[in-house]
């Protein structure tokens, strides 16, 4: 971790100019944390002058980890962050399910996709368009999807395909020996485990 990194003067900044009067009622906005939300991160440049709350741990992953973002568009980023704020909801934008897709979950456009003329904006999820076969997941699973950066599209070979692509990405003989990424890494692999013992990876 770069302790020199802006980033850090940032945040320190930020906290002293801020007090966080409510702190003890922000739960961290990595998906599937529990612990409490105590330390806040610029959410970056599309987003200036809002704020991630994470707990220790995951402040130090995210500024740690932003390689996490290679590969991703601004839109994909801004994505990702706005879904981390916006109700916790289990998404990290970085399925391919839902850009493949091209709209949310809740009807809205994806920034970025392939909806320009907005005709399937205000869809409503129609049933007999999913796959029949689409598992409905419990919250348990969910979690682990999420922790996966996957949402409830996703299908026992999305899981295992992400779940593959994670192990590479993080492993540290894939980062030159970087272990920082290991509880990110611990973190996937309970989450396919449990979703392979509840038979849905
Ligand atoms: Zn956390």
């Amino acid at each position: 971790m770069n302790l020199n990194s802006s980033l850090f003067d940032r945040i320190r900044v930020k906290a002293k100019a801020k007090p966080q009067v409510t702190r003890q009622q922000i739960g961290c906005d990595h998906p599937g944390c529990a612990n409490l939300g105590e330390f806040r991160a610029p959410m970056g440049r599309l987003r200036e002058g809002q704020y991630f709350t994470f707990c220790l741990e995951h402040v130090r992953e995210y500024n740690s980890s932003y390689n996490y973002f290679n590969g991703m568009s601004d839109n994909d980023v801004a994505l990702y962050q706005k879904d981390a704020i916006i109700g916790h909801r289990p998404t990290w934008s970085m399925g391919v399910n839902r850009s493949a897709r091209g709209f949310r979950e809740d009807g809205t456009d994806a920034p970025g996709t392939s909806d320009p003329l907005g005709m399937f904006r205000g869809r409503v999820r129609d049933p007999s368009s999913e796959r029949p076969s689409r598992p409905r997941y419990g919250l348990a699973a969910m979690k682990a999807l999420a922790t996966l950066d996957l949402d409830d599209s996703a299908d026992a070979e999305g899981i295992k395909a992400r779940y593959k692509e994670l192990v590479k990405r993080l492993h540290p003989d894939a980062n030159g020996g970087d272990r920082s990424f290991e509880d990110k890494l611990r973190e996937i692999i309970q989450a396919y485990n449990y979703l392979k013992s509840a038979k849905l990876a």
